[in-house]
């Protein structure tokens, strides 16, 4: 087994080792994603939509960053709208080409596979004659994507809009990705609950806005703290976004390195040891990308005037808090927590991110994560930026993602605490009420 390719895949592997006993090895954790096999199938109808094919791309991506066989049947065809990191105007093509910049000895296959695989993805109405463990079917609206029983396939619904496309990806990789796990079963810890959590999804619609949410596509000027896993995800959905337009800035000291291949969306194996930032910056357009290659610090709050939009994606607790205390208009934060993904927005007169997050963690090392998880988190994000953007009134100002089992996502609001980090106005509120 390749060496490079287990440093590729080390957060993922971290991640597995969640549930299962320490008598697993890294070549077991390894074999098991890698000889995962899924055929993604795509009719003519779905991959001539720039939904379909975002969905299709990013089912893709998310897979062969977890290490999985996947061969790719669709139609060739002429991408529609922009599908970074993939160049060139074809989709199977460029798929191919990007697939070989992906992880060490991991590539797509275009065609059919010589047997049975693990798991059959049918986006729309593709009905592929292969043998499979699992079959499901995917379709997707403007802002919602379904994941129904294999013989339950419709035409593809949605025409332009990206996000229930984006949605249908992220729970297909899902799927594959139990199906890596359910191959380590004699290893669980708690066989029971290890069951439930790996169990084939039941069908489910997911939601990542109400269906007549309005599209916008003009961003306002904003930035982006981190250009790690979760800035990387809400780009790569906002660079789908069709004519989208706007001014961002990213902001990351920091270089891209071989254990980031398996969640950061828009990072490819030629473009290791750049800065993030300067990577994320060759997808600017239309919607521009400036690199800032600082850390986001107590120095810099001081000395930088911030938009009155910011996206938050650092694990790091107080630097989260810091930026809080800038008290931008408008404050998204995406974060995961082993297996679940989440995001939050904050307004000045609402319980702010501190009241959410008013904990420094401990925990010290690498991050266990892997790309499906890290791209909910991003996904929630983006979508709760667009709510804000189209005047949605929002109560509810977490989303929840449970990527293994999405049938259990919800939205809740947010308490301020007495006790917040931050200090904000709400929790000042609160406690002069108590
Ligand atoms: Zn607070």
């Amino acid at each position: 087994m390749s060496v490079f390719l287990t440093d590729a895949l080390s957060r993922t592997l971290l991640l597995m080792r969640d549930s299962l006993g320490a008598d697993v090895t890294n070549a077991q954790l390894l074999s098991a994603l890698t000889d995962t096999s899924v055929v993604l199938a795509a009719d003519a109808d779905a991959i001539s939509t720039h939904s379909g094919q975002s969905a299709f791309v990013t089912a893709a991506l998310l897979m062969a960053r977890s290490g999985h066989r996947v061969y790719l049947m669709s139609p060739e065809t002429t991408l529609i709208g922009d599908q970074p990191p993939l160049a060139g105007t074809r989709l199977v093509d460029g798929l191919l080409q990007v697939g070989r910049d992906l992880l060490p000895t991991i590539a797509f296959t275009a065609g059919p596979p010589a047997g049975r695989v693990d798991l059959v993805v049918r986006f729309g109405a593709a009905n592929p004659q292969v043998e499979a463990g699992q079959t499901i079917s995917m379709n997707a609206a403007d802002w919602s994507a379904t994941l129904g029983p294999g013989d339950n396939a419709k035409a593809w619904q949605a025409d332009d809009w990206p996000f229930g496309g984006l949605a249908a990806a992220a729970l297909a990789a899902g799927e594959a990705f139990k199906t890596s796990m359910r191959r380590l079963r004699e290893h669980a810890r708690a066989p029971a609950a290890f069951d439930v959590a790996h169990a084939p999804a039941n069908p489910v619609c997911v939601e990542l806005a109400p269906p007549c949410t309005p599209r916008v596509v003009s961003l306002p000027d904003t930035d982006l703290i981190s250009g790690g896993a979760l800035t990387n995800a809400a780009l790569y959905a906002l660079l789908r976004l069709p004519g989208a337009t706007g001014r961002m800035r990213v902001f990351d000291h920091d270089d891209s390195a071989l254990s980031n291949l398996n969640r950061n969306m828009l990072l490819v194996r030629s473009r290791l040891e750049i800065k993030k930032v300067d990577d994320l910056a060759r997808f600017s357009g239309r919607l521009q990308i400036t690199p800032v290659a600082r850390r986001f610090d107590k120095a810099l709050a001081a000395s930088e005037r911030l938009p009155s939009t910011v996206l938050v994606g650092v694990d790091d607790i107080p630097s989260r808090w810091l930026v809080q205390k800038l008290v931008p208009e408008w404050l998204g934060v995406g974060a995961t927590a082993g297996f679940m993904a989440m995001s939050s927005f904050h307004t000045p007169d609402l319980p702010c991110a501190g009241c959410l997050h008013p904990i420094a963690s401990e925990a010290e090392g690498p991050i266990p994560t892997a790309a499906f998880v890290s791209f909910w988190g991003g996904l929630l994000l983006s979508a709760q930026f667009l709510r804000h953007l189209a005047g949605e009134a929002i109560e509810q100002q977490q989303m929840v993602a449970f990527p293994l089992r999405a049938e259990g996502n919800y939205s809740h609001a947010i308490l301020a605490d007495r006790e917040c980090p931050v200090d904000c106005e709400a929790a000042r509120k609160r406690k002069s009420a108590a």
